[in-house]
């Protein structure tokens, strides 16, 4: 089974064609689709994809990943806190739903975070088959060492659960080779029925490398951060192209002309994705982007 994507959903995500506002999945043709949404507790969206749609529940690690403890606002981030969300927003069968967890930064108060995702790990399992029983339990497998990484992975099966992210890798998300040997670590120190997701790395290059270690899942939100710096994708022969887009469009002949979903319906109304321009029109690049980002994944499966 080629691992599935999960395309990260921001905050104001939602497109307004028409005087009707939409979620950016009502603009990607069928095939394209990703095959579910990353949210995160820090980001929530203004509408949320519906049911069935998977959807994976974040508690936004990165976003407090600095701070000495865990907090969302004014909120401490806890397994109780984590969970009383995920039922506020109605998290469904089949979602995965992050323990809370904080990322081992080199120079912080690291022994306090390891005792931190300890316990959080034992509390989280036991409320989340308590309360939200038809949801997949995710933890977060932290170390700064392989060793310390492939124990905690261990330690965290004998707790009860069988889902499991590696996060910390997208800020060295050049470091190909020794982000393979990590991950490839870690899904051998468990057993094969258990799902591994990589957070954070979704370039076509890592992809292959994903289907033939069995990584089971991954998410990315570059499609949409590189739009908004100014990136057209285009597919083409199992390349992603990145083009730069100009301030406006007159000089921009370099770049083909798309007539996917999104860029149609966005050109109809006069709004052109491949110039920066106005929030739709960027947003609109970003929604091309992630189409043209799935059908690279599509052909690395493929073609492997
Ligand atoms: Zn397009």
């Amino acid at each position: 089974m080629p691992p599935k994507f999960y395309a990260v959903l921001g905050k104001s995500d939602t497109l307004s064609i028409g005087g009707k506002r939409q979620g950016i999945w009502e603009f990607i043709e069928k095939q394209n689709q990703p095959n579910g949404w990353l949210i995160s507790l820090s980001n929530k969206p203004a509408l949320f994809p519906p049911s069935p749609i998977p959807i994976f529940w974040d508690c936004s690690a990165i976003r407090y990943s600095r701070l000495n403890f865990p907090q969302l606002g004014n909120s401490l981030v806890t397994p109780l806190f984590c969970i009383n969300q995920y039922l506020k927003l109605k998290a469904k069968a089949g979602d995965f739903i992050t323990c809370p967890d904080h990322i081992l930064l080199p120079g912080t108060n690291l022994e306090f975070r390891r005792q931190f995702n300890l316990k959080c790990a034992k509390e989280f399992i036991v409320l989340a088959k308590t309360h939200l029983s038809f949801c997949r339990p995710l933890a977060t497998i932290h170390g700064v060492s392989i060793e310390e990484r492939a124990r905690n992975a261990v330690r965290l099966y004998e707790l009860g659960y069988h889902a499991f992210a590696i996060g910390g890798l997208a800020i060295n998300a050049s470091q190909k080779n020794r982000n393979i040997t990590i991950i490839r670590a870690i899904r051998e120190a468990l057993p094969l029925s258990c799902h591994i997701h990589v957070f954070g790395l979704c370039s076509p290059d890592y992809l292959r490398a994903f289907a033939q270690i069995g990584i089971n899942s991954f998410d990315g939100g570059s499609w949409l951060r590189e739009s908004f710096l100014g990136f057209f994708y285009e597919a083409r022969e199992n390349k992603l192209i990145k083009h730069r887009v100009p301030q406006n469009l007159l000089s921009n002949l370099a770049i083909p002309l798309c007539y996917c979903r999104i860029c149609e319906t966005l050109r109809n109304s006069g709004i052109e994705t491949r110039a920066m321009g106005s929030r739709a029109a960027n947003l609109g690049r970003a929604i091309h982007n992630l189409g043209e980002l799935i059908k690279i994944h599509q052909q690395a499966f493929i073609t492997k």
